[in-house]
């Protein structure tokens, strides 16, 4: 039996890349396997985001290139982000590697895979023929990553992403309404629609839909009970977005739109495309049109020139907002990038490393206060996962909920919350509003 392992890094939209390669190779005939040692087939799905990720990949495909010296036969794949128009340099560092892809181009994984143990030419042929685009892979739970819109036309000059998932295109409204039916039929109730500015959802399309229009399509769906959307770009978060998640009963009250600097000159030289006054506008809108809805951002501390004055303008951001959850990151330059062809990497490493610190507290100090707010209440849980009687689930706004009770995993109940931490909440069951029908 031939088998496969994939060992993914990074975002979400990896992580959906990397279901629909399986579904392919499945299809195939391949099987997965937790251990690669065991695998005939060894795909590494990279991320260019930043070089820890990258360092991750080059330790793994160390290891491998080591197990090919020792006799493996075991066919070596990288694909994702690392891999670009401009990368013999890392061919030339890892011959071992087999088959090199760029993010959701599979076919050279498919044929390969398929050569590898004689599959019929029809099942390859079929998936090369467009059939990839229709293999759904089957859900591991009761939630789904739905890429909608691949790639980003923005190019914010410490960005990676564009060059090396291109252009912004959009899937049709109908796939992606398919691959939810198909979702739901087996046993999800949560979506998340992915892009990596996922507002622009449709706009390459001749339709012109927009998340609005795939928000309406799901309301349609019986099983979905929510849907989310990630990852925001505040420039294009259009009133008529706000007020459909506002609308739509299904789409949870949960916004991550990344602000990476809370100040005009620095927001100008990321050529992030808006103002500070404009992202705080969207927040105002949000909050006036969802008081609790939760808001997440990302913050890159330490690019090029960043002044003290500037991160104070970033931290007096965070204090008068109060995000939920805040990702932040230290910059690295990324080869290839705007930025690390015109600008010094001139923030010490222990300045980028002591505000990184200082905005790491200010998260933990409002995620407290955000979660304090919700003791003796009750909330609306998603069950997740369950085990020895303990059951993990989130609540619409996204925070983990840990409580006493076994309940079916997809089940959606209510939980009273008696204990919080900055990152989690306890509580118990209080009621069930709808059993997962699985
Ligand atoms: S919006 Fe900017 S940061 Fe986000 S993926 Fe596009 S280029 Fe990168």
């Amino acid at each position: 039996m031939a088998t496969f392992h994939i060992w993914t890094l990074g975002c979400q939209m990896n992580q959906a890349d990397s279901l629909k390669l399986a579904a392919g190779l499945e299809r195939l005939g391949y099987h997965p396997v937790e251990d690669d040692t065991a695998a005939d087939l060894v795909v590494i799905n990279t991320c260019s985001v930043r070089q820890h990720a990258e360092d991750r990949a080059y330790g793994r495909l160390g290891i491998l290139k080591q197990r090919r010296v020792e006799g493996s036969t075991a066919k070596i794949v990288v694909m994702g982000c690392m891999v670009g128009p401009k990368t013999d340099d890392l061919r030339r560092r890892f011959p071992v590697v087999d088959e090199w892809a760029r993010p959701q181009q599979f076919d050279g994984i498919l044929a390969m895979a398929a050569e590898a143990r004689d599959a019929s030419d029809g099942e390859l042929g079929s998936l090369l023929a467009g059939g990839m685009t229709r293999t759904y892979s089957l859900p591991k739970g009761p939630t789904a990553y739905v890429p909608v819109i691949h790639g980003c036309d923005k190019f914010c000059t410490y960005c990676i992403v564009p060059l090396r998932r291109g252009r912004e295109d959009s899937r049709p409204v109908d796939d992606i309404l398919d691959e939810v039916r198909f979702l739901a039929e087996h046993g999800v109730r949560e979506v998340t629609l992915l892009g990596q500015t996922v507002e622009a959802y449709g706009h390459d399309l001749a339709e012109r839909p927009d998340l609005a229009t795939l928000f309406e399509g799901i309301d349609a769906i019986d099983g979905v009970k929510r849907v989310r959307f990630l990852t925001s770009y505040p420039k294009d978060m259009t009133g008529r977005i706000i007020d459909a998640v506002a609308d739509q009963p299904k789409v949870c009250e949960y916004f991550n739109i990344p602000v990476q600097s809370g100040s005009d000159s620095m927001l100008e030289r990321m050529r992030r495309g808006y103002t500070l006054a404009e992202f705080e506008e969207r927040v105002a809108r949000i909050r006036t049109r969802m008081p609790d809805a939760a808001i997440v951002t990302d913050v890159i501390v330490g690019c090029p020139g960043e002044t003290d004055e500037e991160f104070a303008d970033t931290v007096a951001l965070i204090e008068r907002t109060q995000f939920d959850t805040i990702h932040v990151a230290a910059y690295s330059p990324r080869p290839g990038t705007f930025a690390h062809r015109n600008m010094a990497d001139d923030v010490p490493r222990e300045v980028k490393k002591a505000r990184l610190q200082v905005i790491e507290g200010l998260h933990a100090a409002s995620a407290t206060r955000i979660n304090q707010r919700l003791l003796n209440q009750t909330v609306e849980v998603l069950v997740e996962s369950e085990q020895d009687g303990r059951s993990t689930g989130r609540t619409r706004r996204g925070q983990l909920v840990h409580f006493d009770a076994t309940n079916r995993i997809g089940d959606l109940v209510r939980v009273t919350v008696d204990q919080v931490t900055p990152w989690s909440l306890q509580g118990r069951v209080a009621g069930t509003l709808s059993f997962a029908v699985l």
